[in-house]
């Protein structure tokens, strides 16, 4: 399994970054975790956009849906010129309504709800969910296929169920929007990165990378807190490939 990091900002990128969007290949499968601004020209440095197989939101906050709306566009030219002979499989939580409503256009998009409850087989991999603690409905993604497992944590705040919904994966994904600071502070929505340390170190984890970081904050302070609880943690860097 090959994971890209096609951006890894949030709310909003730096000059010249994206917010989040991660795509995740194996045996010519390419599945788009999150699609948020800038993702739709960093995915076409990989992969034609016409060509994946499915796109899976975590949550419908813009920083993680607004290319979804560009996109579109592309996916239904290539529907009409027969480049793509049905539209492209977009799964994502069904709440807000008018937000889940707004992602369905023409054929470019197949939009499917998805929750808990569900659990999606696509080629190699398997994919459950589960809810998290965010300002909307939001789901982590457990991605398991031949070649290992990968959870993503999506927008969260700490809660006990990670830990478990990641034990043993080799790659724990996640959002560490927050310093220590923040959290002490009473900030809401998000970890910080010393949470999500402790969330790799109660899993088991192989491997942390912290990912969703404030634009204006060096992402090497966040680093700084979270190897205390978990030594095995890496910044997420735009265009990096992490083999599992
Ligand atoms: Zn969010």
């Amino acid at each position: 399994m090959k994971i890209t990091i096609l951006g890894c900002y949030g709310p909003y990128p730096p000059a010249g970054g994206a917010c989040s969007g991660y795509l995740v290949s194996e045996d010519g499968w390419n599945i788009l975790l999150d699609c948020g601004n800038g993702i739709l020209s960093r995915l076409q440095e990989y992969l034609a956009f016409q060509e994946l197989n499915a796109i899976i939101l975590s949550h419908l906050h813009a920083d993680h849906v607004s290319d979804i709306m560009i996109m579109r566009y592309g996916l239904e030219l290539a529907y009409n010129r027969a480049l793509r002979n049905e539209p492209l499989p977009l799964y994502a939580p069904a709440e807000p309504a008018g937000e889940f409503e707004r992602l369905s256009y023409k054929n470019a998009y197949k939009v499917s709800g998805v929750s808990e409850e569900t659990e999606l087989q696509i080629g190699p991999f398997t994919i459950k969910f589960r809810s998290g603690i965010h300002a909307v409905p939001a789901l982590s993604m457990r991605i398991e296929s031949p070649s290992g497992v990968m959870v993503y944590s999506g927008d969260t705040e700490f809660n006990s169920g990670l830990a478990e919904f990641s034990k043993r994966a080799n790659l724990l994904l996640c959002e560490a929007n927050y310093l220590e600071a923040d959290i002490d502070a009473g900030l809401p929505n998000h970890l910080s990165a010393a949470q999500a340390a402790q969330v790799a170190s109660e899993a088991g984890v192989n491997r942390l990378v912290l990912t969703h970081f404030y634009p204006e904050r060096d992402p090497v302070l966040s680093l700084a807190e979270a190897v205390i609880y978990f030594p095995f943690t890496e910044l997420a860097k735009e265009r990096q490939e992490i083999i599992i």
